[in-house]
């Protein structure tokens, strides 16, 4: 293999602005009628292709506009680099900027995309293989009236759904009738968490999370917040319900932090806040060594990055419940295509590199217009 055909040519932005289904979907920090981010694709002078998503979080400080720049910034330490040396771009990376983790997610999944795709495998044989290849899907249910909250969950366990995610906004007696609706409407076999996104002081999320539990609640994510490590250990401690990091759980060293002072039962990785797989790996690795649980938590945007999550999950043994790996199901104008949901089940793609492939048309044309 001649170094010349491995070298990375050029780097390509597409914005990638995706309609919801539903446009008032909303949650407790925020409301968009749309899904927004960026691809970012290498290409080798040999004509080669990887593909990276990179998802615009404006709550865990990552601005759409931020984003695109920090990539471009990025594009100078890729253009001309060995494709194949994935370890040391991603050390210049995080030479020149701290955090930005949205933006080096992107460029980590396309660099593996990339590999996966010159070597002809599955992207999860670059990190040991598959130990699983399917995956049941947990579907997130965005605040509304409970009895609107309710028909959604029906709606989608009607298409095979059997795991849901609650999203409360912190009012305890509100909260609680939207847990009890759903578990009336669902019946005693389907999966309820809740997600209240930072939207609880630590003693109203006890008080909260006590109550849900009569309803049959299998975790509790992110009741306090981020900064609140007293709190969430608060919580952890007094409630008999799994307690999760969320957005206190947004890099490698957190994760440390949260595991060594067992201020969590569980943990929710996701590769866009950690800055790609190889990170999110480790703070697995990480929760596995200090038995913390750990799962995939809500990979939203293109299949593109659902793909990459899919490919992660299938090589970590510990996943302890089910993960968000459907959310593109709610989105629409996907530039990419081959990964889809089956009677609830995700299964792993077998093509090479992350297994999902642009439209005819997706990319370049969106960057024109
Ligand atoms: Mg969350």
């Amino acid at each position: 293999m001649g170094q010349r055909a491995h070298t990375i040519a050029e780097v390509r932005i597409d914005p990638c602005i995706l309609p919801k289904d539903d446009p008032e979907w909303k949650f407790a920090l925020a409301a968009n009628p749309n899904s927004e981010g960026w691809i970012v694709t290498l290409v080798t002078d040999a004509g080669d292709c990887g593909y990276g998503y990179a998802s615009a979080m404006p709550h865990y400080g990552a601005p759409l506009e931020a984003v695109r720049a920090n990539i471009e910034g990025f594009s100078r330490i890729l253009v001309g680099a060995d494709s194949a040396a994935i370890a040391a771009i991603l050390q210049r990376l995080d030479q020149k900027v701290l955090g930005n983790n949205q933006a080096k997610a992107a460029i980590d999944c396309a660099l593996h995309d990339l590999q996966a795709r010159r070597f002809g495998v599955p992207l999860c044989d670059l990190f040991g293989g598959a130990v699983r290849t399917e995956f049941e899907s947990l579907r997130i249910l965005p605040i509304k009236t409970p009895a609107d909250m309710a028909a959604n969950a029906r709606r989608l366990m009607n298409k095979g759904v059997r795991h849901f995610k609650i999203k409360v906004h912190g009012d305890v007696a509100e909260d609680v009738a939207c847990v009890a609706a759903i578990r009336e409407e669902c019946g005693p076999d389907a999966g309820l968490t809740i997600d209240a996104n930072q939207s609880y002081s630590p003693k109203d999320a006890i008080r909260a999370i006590t109550e849900m539990a009569k309803f049959g609640i299998a975790l509790a994510e992110q009741p306090v917040a981020a900064g609140d490590l007293r709190g969430l250990k608060l919580v952890t401690d007094s409630v008999p319900v799994v307690v999760e990091a969320d957005e206190a759980a947004d890099s490698l060293d957190q994760v440390f932090t949260l595991v060594q002072g067992r201020m969590v039962d569980a943990v929710s990785l996701k590769i866009t806040k950690l800055g790609g797989l190889r990170n999110t790996i480790a703070a697995a690795r990480i929760c596995e060594a200090g038995g913390v649980r750990y799962r995939i938590g809500a990979h939203v945007g293109s299949r593109l990055l659902a793909a990459n999550a899919v490919h992660m999950a299938a090589t970590l043994p510990g996943i302890w419940y089910a993960c968000e790996l459907t959310e593109f199901d709610r989105l629409l104008d996907d530039p990419f295509e081959g990964l889809e949901v089956d009677n609830g089940m995700v299964r792993l793609p077998e093509t090479p590199g992350c297994g999902v492939r642009p439209r005819p048309g997706s990319l370049g044309a969106r960057a024109a217009e």
